[in-house]
């Protein structure tokens, strides 16, 4: 292929007498490349038509109910002896649905599905295997056990900050987000009696250390003040935050809590609210005001801080099991934002919910939803096709330094040791074909034309080169 759209006439649309030019190099680099093509071969696996779901949150459920709804096997392992993860907690979604009721739904079809195996206060301490044919050892109560399955859908979740400022832990009444939703569906006095809230928010979010938006905490805080609103209009919320981002339809609450009387105060890093309890009912809450240039002081009966939402410590562990990257800030990271967002880099491997990044339980289920559709392209049949392009070992050249070893993004060399006839050891590389992607790598970093990829030799690439330069 001479790829004469995508590199030239887009990129060069207003030179077209040089793209013109750099049209007919490319052609001539294509032709002097098939003059040396030869056959790739085509691969194909079989696949084990299961799939393991890590994580019996809403996400994990919702991934493992959809693939056996579609008759897949799924072994789903929870590592606590609960199922609902982080939504336990919640009392409503963002449009008001309650979400115990539907997590209790979740879970009694989870535990009696034929084809959903559960595996509760387990982990999995160990994988090997590729896409179709992942072999994972699950630890639980009752020891070790292998299952072998074609997929993985990591949904490990994640957990709130706990927080250090605004004297969380030290003052009566201050309360996280998760924390004031316990206590409202326990009907609690604390919360059923105050008059006046403060919401603080970005508590631990957007600062040195962890930049990131925890995208549903705005939403939250605003929900809470105005179902607090309609419970009783006399009550005074206060809610400090940085930037409100009520994101979507989301912004019809804002608007609502704003007809409520919701008092919305900007406030600054520099100028943060500071807390003070004042008696063991009462605490204040100084806050600067950058439009009126002073102080306000408010006398609250609570405090909620929107805390941030703060990656699993699961996702570092599996990340080194199944060889899946991570982001900055320790969640899970995608193949692509926007081309394969719910896939890992390497094939067979998907993840869902919080474990990627802060969202909603109503975008976790539907990353669930998407995860299970991508599973189930594999899972579909019992074989799959591959990629021909891969590296290929050249065993004349190789002497075993293993410097591909290390740049290998996908983990797909391995170093094979054997006895030569003259009776002494060597060694060579080995390519794990379903784990290549044939991104070059290896064939780019072998000072000794060890390896090349199919279809990108050597001769191949130079021929091009050559015809470039119009050697
Ligand atoms: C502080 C906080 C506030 C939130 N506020 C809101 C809100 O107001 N509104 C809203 O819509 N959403 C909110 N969320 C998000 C909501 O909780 C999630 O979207 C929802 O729970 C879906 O998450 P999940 O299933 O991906 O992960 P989780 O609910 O976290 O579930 C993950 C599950 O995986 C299990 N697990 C973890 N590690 C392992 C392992 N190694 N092996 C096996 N199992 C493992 C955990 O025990 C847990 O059961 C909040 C989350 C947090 C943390």
């Amino acid at each position: 292929m001479a790829n004469i759209r995508n590199q030239d006439s887009w990129v060069h649309s207003g030179e077209p007498e040089q793209a013109t030019r750099k049209a007919m190099d490319l052609v001539r680099m294509a032709v002097s490349k098939v003059g040396l093509l030869n056959p790739l071969p085509e691969i194909v696996v079989g696949v084990q038509q299961s799939a393991l779901v890590i994580g019996g949150g809403p996400s994990g459920m919702t991934t493992a109910l959809e693939l056996a709804d579609h008759g897949f096997p799924v072994h789903l392992v929870e590592r606590s002896n609960l199922l609902g993860g982080q939504a336990r907690f919640l009392y409503n979604t963002w449009k008001g649905e309650p979400i115990g009721p539907a997590l209790q739904e979740m879970d009694a079809r989870v535990r009696s599905h034929p084809l959903i195996t559960l595996h509760m206060e387990s982990t999995v301490t160990d994988a090997e295997g590729f896409v179709g044919n992942f072999k994972s050892t699950i630890q639980s109560p009752r020891g070790p056990q292998a299952v072998d399955h074609g997929v993985t859908v990591i949904a490990t979740g994640g957990k709130g900050y706990t927080p250090t400022e605004y004297g969380y832990g030290t003052a009566d009444r201050v309360y996280t987000s998760i924390e004031f939703d316990k206590l409202t569906m326990m009907g609690d006095r604390r919360i059923n009696d105050a008059k006046t809230f403060v919401f603080i928010q970005c508590v631990g979010s957007r600062e040195l250390g962890r930049m990131y938006c925890s995208r549903v905490c705005c939403t939250h805080s605003v929900q809470a003040a105005v179902q607090l609103k309609e419970q009783d209009p006399t009550r005074e919320i206060f809610i400090l935050y940085r930037d409100l981002r009520t994101y979507g339809e989301r912004e019809e609450l804002f608007k609502k809590a704003r007809e409520k009387g919701v008092v919305f105060i900007n406030y600054e890093l520099h100028g943060k609210p500071r807390v003070t309890q004042l008696d063991p009912r009462q605490l204040e809450v100084v806050v600067w005001d950058h439009i009126l240039h002073e102080p306000l002081r408010i006398v609250a009966d609570a405090v909620v801080l929107a805390t941030a939402i703060v990656p699993s410590s699961a996702n570092a562990d599996l990340a080194r099991i199944y060889k899946l990257s991570t982001d900055a800030d320790g969640f899970l990271l995608e193949a692509h934002a926007k081309l394969r967002p719910v896939d890992f880099a390497g094939d067979g491997l998907f993840m869902a919910g919080l474990a990627h990044y802060p969202k909603s339980v109503d975008e976790a289920v539907a990353q669930a939803k998407a995860a299970a559709g991508r599973a189930i392209t594999v899972l579909s049949s019992d074989r799959i096709g591959l990629e021909s392009t891969k590296a290929t070992p050249v065993l004349a050249n190789c002497d075993g330094c293993a410097l591909c070893l290390d740049v290998c993004p996908y983990h797909a060399i391995s170093l094979v040791e054997e006895a030569t006839a003259e009776g002494s050891r060597s060694s060579h590389i080995q390519v794990n074909v379903a784990q290549c992607k044939g991104c070059g790598m290896c064939q780019a970093t072998c000072p000794k034309d060890g390896v090349y990829v199919a279809g990108f030799s050597m001769e191949q690439i130079t021929a091009q080169v050559k015809a470039a330069l119009a050697l």
